[in-house]
């Protein structure tokens, strides 16, 4: 009997667990989290993008194969690894198939998700249900989870790993060693030394939207060690969320979906890209970005009374004002300037018939930065505002691997005994930009690959 050590206690972690259980092997799960911490990202996700060619219990009608390539190659604008996407993509349905038949369940996509409805499945009670799930799984197929171990460097000898140090729950470092390695253990987004050195001086006010456990501790002793990296250090994915969020760990209730219908604005009070470009879950991924590169990196969606309802709120209730002059002064933002703002953008609406589910033709003409769709006047009170800061989601640097998820070493020799997924594996397919849902894909298809790999070694 084989065995095998997973990094990490995400969904790709757990995918490759479980997968490697199934086939034979002796698997242990190595989390740097505490129990109650435990499922890293995933446990904040609420969908997985899949391509089906026939509608399935939640998913309407098909999502082709070719239509999600293409959506990748769009948002990565052609720069992606063909062979790896096609596997994931290709893979995705028979991930979907698989979790059901583990017991994993999945809903219709809900209101202010509708556009995801024919192309991502959601998981009933979302990531955490499904982590919990997975790891009853775990338990069940005898996978034993060390909580609270984390792996501070893989030892390599040339292509083959030895062993890992690995820091115990009372602080003490250990050798652990098994024939096969997965490694699941995320990006570095929550490494605020490596953000500031990547990302510049301007990431220290960002917030991290998930575990505070993704150190990029494995990564980097990886790359420190010959393992080809993938991916760019400056790449990754971050939306806007509430400025209110705590610093690690706002999840997905923090996040604004309220853009599209509004206008945002910086401290000074001035608008500086289009609010309406493209549906939101094709946009929201680069208005982390858009927000970091205004002063002190903060931006205000402001909304009037007609939008309220078409968005999924945060779980902070909104500034509330009457006026416009009111809204600015509780928002601490210039009244002058805001109201001057905003009576020119309401100038330049030019009215049209508002659609959410199209690329309507609700529209400014003649300001200096238009908003293309689902422009309106904001004139109806009360009127919301809402602070945003960049969310950061995870980074897109990562390690070289194959298609049975084995990792490579810089001169091109394939590790014998060290595969890996998730987030880690993430730049391999994704080299910049998003698409809503895969990142849970990736993880999940490259976990099952890596977990029958190592099963075998
Ligand atoms: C708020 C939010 C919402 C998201 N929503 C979606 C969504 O709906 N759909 C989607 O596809 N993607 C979504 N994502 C992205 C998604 O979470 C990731 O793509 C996915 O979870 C990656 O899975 P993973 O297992 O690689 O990473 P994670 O789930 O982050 O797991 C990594 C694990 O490794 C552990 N770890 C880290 N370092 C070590 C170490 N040195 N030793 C031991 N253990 C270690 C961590 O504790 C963690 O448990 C979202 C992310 C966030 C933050």
């Amino acid at each position: 009997m084989k065995k095998v050590i997973v990094i990490g206690g995400g969904n790709a972690a757990l995918c490759a667990a479980i997968t490697a259980a199934q086939n034979g092997a002796k698997v242990t799960i190595l989390e740097s989290a505490p129990k109650e911490l435990r499922g890293g990202n995933s446990q904040h996700t609420r969908n997985m993008r899949t391509y089906h060619p026939e509608p399935t219990k939640t998913l309407v009608e098909n999502y082709p194969f070719e239509e999600y390539y293409e959506d990748l190659l769009k948002v990565t604008k052609g720069e992606t690894n063909q062979e790896l996407a096609t596997l994931a993509i290709k893979n995705s349905v028979d991930l979907y198939h698989w979790m059901e038949s583990l017991g994993i369940n999945f809903q219709p996509s809900l209101k202010g998700t509708l556009s995801l409805s024919r192309t991502n499945a959601f998981f009933l009670g979302g990531g955490k249900t499904l982590v919990n799930r997975e790891y009853q799984i775990a338990n069940d197929l005898g996978v034993e989870v060390l909580y609270e171990h984390e792996v501070l460097n893989v030892k390599l000898n040339n292509n083959i790993v030895e062993y890992l140090e690995v820091k115990l729950p009372n602080s003490q470092i250990k050798k652990f060693k098994a024939d096969a390695y997965i490694a699941a253990s995320g990006g570095f987004e929550s490494n605020r030394d490596w953000l500031r050195q990547a990302w510049g001086e301007q990431s220290k006010n960002y917030l991290i939207r998930g575990t505070k456990f993704n150190q990029g501790k494995v990564l980097k002793s990886l790359l420190t060690q010959g393992v080809k990296k993938v991916g760019k250090e400056e790449q990754g994915h971050a939306v806007a969320v509430d400025g209110r969020a705590p610093l690690y760990d706002g999840g997905i209730v923090t996040r604004l979906d309220c853009v599209p219908f509004g206008i945002v604005l910086n401290e000074k009070g001035n608008r500086f890209y289009d609010e309406g470009e493209d549906f939101w879950p094709k946009r929201y991924a680069i208005w982390g970005r858009l927000v970091a590169s205004q002063p002190n990196q903060v931006g205000h969606v402001i909304i009037d009374s007609k939008s309220f309802d078409l968005f999924m709120p945060s779980v902070f209730e909104p500034t509330k004002a009457d006026t416009l002059e009111e809204l600015a002064k509780k928002l601490n933002l210039p009244v002058e300037q805001v109201t001057k703002t905003i009576n020119e953008f309401n100038a330049a609406v030019v009215d049209g018939e508002f659609d959410l589910t199209k690329l309507d033709n609700c529209k400014t003409e003649g300001l200096e930065v238009n908003k293309t769709h689902w422009a309106r006047r904001i004139d109806t009170p009360p009127y919301y505002g809402y602070t945003l800061r960049p969310g950061v989601t995870f980074t897109y640097l990562g390690v070289k691997i194959d298609k049975d998820a084995r990792v490579y070493m810089e001169d091109g020799k394939p590790m014998t005994n060290l595969f890996a997924t998730g987030e880690m594996v993430a730049g391999n397919i994704l080299s910049q930009g998003y698409l809503a849902g895969i990142g849970m894909t990736i993880g999940g298809v490259f976990g099952r690959i890596a977990g029958k790999g190592a099963a075998n070694v």
